[in-house]
């Protein structure tokens, strides 16, 4: 179909359908074969490969798939112990549902909504089945989350038979067809617009951003659309009278660092649409963590601990899993008010137990209970190396030695007869095993 068309294909002015993929010579604005209307058209459309892929309404598509019954109805997933929306449907969205939500301000906005406990077991399982699709694509493929990743399709189009653009939309329709949910795509030059250009056009959309306009295009967006500017960093730049990209854009780059620090060198490059960033095809293992947000705000030791311990013991799992060990052990806490605390301690080597990450967690714990309330805990390694380094017997002083033994016959036991089968001192009876959070998607 498109191999055949290799040659015309560097005309700026020609795109291809999105929904039969042939090639299409003229300006008219529909399909000449297939009569759809979802055109792709852009100059520079066969010369861009750094695409980022991402679900539409992840976990809401998934329950409308497997329960056609809601198809026409707004859907939100959702509720759970904090009683906030995780994914809500587009019609929900009409109605002005969003992500993060609580819950009864969701049924105000949608009285009629539907409202669908969240199933991450399954959100994963489908979530892999898309990775694996990406996967089939090219080498090169760095997940963000459960549901979206950047590709770069670079150097495949001789494997494809077809530039990434069209390899972007093939894929769109494969897994509508094989997994009966919708992704949209970004396709450009850096991981930034990428990332932007998906968001443009959802659900079902496949937007491009080419180098020609990143300059004009950025020039007009907020600040916020850039990477690490959040909320706070936002209102500060607001005082300085700092709204647009098109302003930084303006400004020097050793007035912006003199001023912001590295975050000004980001501001400096991105404003500018300079991003060279490569595409890494491990970094979803750059740490392996866990984190439980309470019910209650909690400050007390006595019950911060038993949680601490649990986290710890999911990580520890997860790395002897992936036969990966960590070398530096993150705690994180976020407090009433929403602050972000981490904290972090390098240890002398890779641990993978159970009892190093909780010990070191402790320590870093203690320094941190001062009588603040907290609504999230969480713990875990980065440094990441393979497990053969990992807690060496002659350097771990004899305690922990001995501890590591325990945890060696926990292991055992746990293997032989299931998770629940041994509890520690730190869990036992504490009801607290660390479920895992609901997050946010959208
Ligand atoms: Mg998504």
């Amino acid at each position: 179909m498109f191999a055949a068309m290799a040659a015309p294909v560097n005309n700026p002015d020609h795109g291809f359908c999105r929904d039969c993929l042939t090639f299409q010579r003229g300006e008219t604005r529909r399909c000449e074969r297939c009569g759809s209307p979802r055109l792709a058209r852009h100059p520079e459309l066969y010369r861009l490969h750094l695409a980022h892929i991402d679900c539409d309404a992840f976990y809401a598509a998934i329950e409308k798939r497997d329960n056609p019954a809601l198809k026409d109805r707004p859907v939100i997933v959702g509720g759970g112990k904090r009683g906030v929306v995780s994914t809500a449907c587009y019609i929900a969205r009409i109605h002005g549902v969003r992500s993060a939500m609580p819950m009864f301000k969701a049924l105000e906005a949608c009285p009629e909504a539907v409202v669908i406990p969240p199933d991450m077991e399954k959100y994963v399982r489908v979530g892999r089945e898309v990775r694996a699709l990406m996967q089939a694509l090219t080498p090169l493929v760095e997940p963000l989350s459960i549901d979206e990743a950047f590709l770069d399709l670079s150097g495949t189009e001789r494997l494809h038979g077809m530039p990434p653009a069209v390899v972007l939309a093939r894929f769109a329709l494969t897994v509508e067809k094989e997994l009966g949910i919708t992704v949209s795509a970004g396709l450009s030059y850096c991981k930034f617009l990428a990332k932007v250009a998906s968001d443009f056009r959802k659900p079902r959309g496949l937007s491009v951003i080419g180098e020609a306009e990143a300059l004009g295009f950025l020039a007009e967006q907020p600040v916020t659309l850039i990477w690490g500017v959040g909320k706070a960093f936002a209102a500060s730049l607001e005082c300085d009278g700092i709204r647009t990209i098109g302003q930084l854009q303006r400004m020097e780059r050793g007035d912006l660092m003199r001023r912001y620090g590295v975050m000004g060198d980001r501001l400096y490059h991105l404003s500018r649409g300079e991003d060279d960033r490569r595409v890494h095809p491990d970094s979803d293992a750059k740490s392996v963590s866990a984190e439980t947000t309470f019910d209650t705000d909690i400050s007390a030791m006595a019950e911060l601990v038993p949680v601490l311990r649990a986290l710890s013991e999911k990580v520890s799992a997860r790395l002897k899993k992936s036969g990966i060990a960590g070398r530096t052990v993150v705690l994180k806490l976020k407090t009433q008010d929403f602050k972000l605390r981490t904290r972090n301690r390098q240890l002398g080597d890779p641990t993978r137990l159970a009892d190093r990450i909780f010990q070191t967690g402790l320590d870093l714990l203690r320094r941190q209970a001062d009588g603040t309330k907290y609504r999230l805990l969480g713990i875990g390694v980065s440094d990441l190396s393979d497990d053969e380094k990992a807690d060496p017997p002659d350097l771990v002083d004899i305690q922990s030695r001995k501890r590591a033994l325990a945890e060696g016959a926990i292991d055992t036991l746990r293997g032989k007869f299931g998770k629940k089968a041994v509890e520690t001192g730190y869990t036992f009876g504490k009801g607290r095993s660390a479920n895992p959070p609901e997050p946010i998607e959208d």
